[in-house]
């Protein structure tokens, strides 16, 4: 997502710009399979209303974004039962979350209490919570991680019956490791903004929106052609090495993982590189099952466990709620996820042994679930979503200002260097080419 709104946004700049891409398919974190019928979201599947830079290009692409059927609905698991959380704004679904939180049975008239203060102060702080500049969201970045700052705030009920297991299912982490200021943008938008209505780019695969951008900038991209390796002189970038050799270039975007950027430019200077060794990364398991009709209500996308239940899945959701086009009609696509340690478990086993374990697993908290569903895959992710731990956000802002001064030509994008999501990487790659863009026009002996 990054490297493509890049490259569409420097061929609007009239920049010649080639794409090196490593895979054989261009979309990155966003990709699907077809199984009997059934199209899984492998990566992201979630578009929110709210991201300002996805709804931008889409409608210079042309490309409609139609809000899903249902909102964000579901439950938490606890004392043996799922409690309903309904988003949207309409007053029914209100009112069915209401009844949630005014019956204590989830939380205790304090841990109530401490939920609606913290409500206020997310309602106060939404302006600064934007997934498209994060500029305002610096000054949360205190170096707290989330689990400091909400059980130091708002108490340990609140942080591990809801704010824990919501934060969880989106960023794949542990409150433990996401910065403060992040969990707050993931918390509004995914959680308790109920405007922030999910919305599908239509079509299956990478959907419209990622398919209209490929193709925009289809001439440029060359897939199966991993960047080995970008050349640094002087502290100017002249270019990158491919399986094909040298070539040359007027600057770079590295647009990949801070991971992959410390690998392929390593001769980086030590302040720019120091802070992407404190970028990390979540890791998680997903494993889909096909069934034939879904164990939750008809309208819940999404439930999830808290980890004092002891499950080993942290969420589970029905990707057919969201979206009935992409399964056989009647049929659910149950998809369960594992984070962390407990996912690394499950990557030592194969798929098959996984897959039943996890599937036994979701008996003893949802024994109607289907015993034998109609197929099972699990999909690894070693590093899914940046967790943006504590000041991450505020060092990169740093290296964006001072890389244009250090290293020449040089520019990063990608999820890291904004707010983790599909709209984040897209807005990522927009500055890096504008920055880019600026740079170029700048050269002596370029014809501007
Ligand atoms: C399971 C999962 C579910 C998610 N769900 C959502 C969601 O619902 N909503 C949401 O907003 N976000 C979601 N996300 C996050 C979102 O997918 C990512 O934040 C975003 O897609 C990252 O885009 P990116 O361009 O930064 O990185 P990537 O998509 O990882 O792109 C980096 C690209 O660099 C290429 N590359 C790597 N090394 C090299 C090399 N040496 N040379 C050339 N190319 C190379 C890779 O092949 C890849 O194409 C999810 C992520 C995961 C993993």
């Amino acid at each position: 997502m990054a490297g493509l709104g890049a490259a569409y946004t420097l061929r609007k700049h009239d920049l010649d710009v080639t794409v090196f891409e490593a895979s054989p398919h261009p979309g990155g974190r966003i990709f699907g399979e077809e199984v009997d019928g059934f199209h899984i979201d492998i990566g992201s599947n979630i578009f929110l209303e709210t991201y300002g830079t996805v709804a931008q290009v889409a409608e210079e692409l042309g490309v409609s974004l139609k809000r899903t059927p249902v909102p964000i609905n579901g439950g938490v698991y606890h004392n043996g039962r799922f409690h309903a959380f309904y988003g949207g704004t309409r007053l029914r679904d209100q009112w069915k979350t209401a009844k949630t939180i005014l019956s204590f049975q989830l939380l205790s008239p304090k841990g109530v209490w401490q939920a609606l203060r913290c409500l206020r102060m997310l309602n106060a702080r939404s302006h600064d919570l934007s997934f498209d500049d994060h500029s305002r969201m610096l000054n949360l970045d205190t170096g707290e991680s989330a689990a400091e700052f909400f059980e130091s705030n708002f108490g340990t009920e609140f942080l591990e019956r809801l704010v824990g297991p919501y934060l969880s299912c989106y960023t794949f982490g542990h409150p433990e490791q996401v910065g403060v200021a992040y969990a707050m943008a993931v918390l509004w938008h995914f959680g308790l903004n109920g405007a922030a209505w999910p919305v599908r780019p239509g079509g299956k695969g990478r959907g419209e929106f990622m398919d209209a951008l490929v193709h925009a900038c289809d001439e440029s991209i060359r897939t199966a052609t991993p960047v080995r390796r970008i050349v640094l002189e002087d502290g100017v970038a002249r270019g990158v090495i491919t399986e094909a050799g040298f070539v040359e270039a007027d600057a770079v975007i590295c647009a990949t993982t801070a991971t992959t950027a410390l690998k392929i430019a390593p001769d980086l200077p030590s302040g720019i590189s120091d802070v992407l060794r404190r970028v990390t990364y979540s890791k998680c398991c997903r494993v889909f099952f096909g069934v034939d009709s879904s164990p939750f209500p008809a309208d819940w996308y999404a439930v999830n466990f808290p980890r004092q239940t002891g499950a080993p899945m942290i969420g589970m959701s029905n990707s057919a709620v969201l979206a009935p086009e992409s399964v056989p009609e009647g049929k659910a696509l149950i998809d369960a996820l594992v984070i962390d340690k407990q996912a690394e478990e499950l990557f030592a086993l194969n798929d098959e042994q996984a897959g039943e374990r996890v599937l036994a697993e979701i008996r003893k908290y949802v024994p109607a679930m289907s015993k034998e569903p109609l197929f099972i895959r699990v999909y690894h992710w070693d590093e899914a979503v940046c967790l943006v731990p504590g000041g991450m956000m505020t060092a990169l802002a740093q290296v964006r200002r001072q890389s244009l001064d250090h290293v020449k030509g040089l520019f990063l994008a990608g999820e890291y260097m904004g707010v983790p999501s599909t709209n984040g990487a897209l807005r990522s790659g927009i500055d890096a080419a504008d920055d880019c863009a600026a740079f170029v026009s700048r050269q002596p002996d370029r014809p501007f």
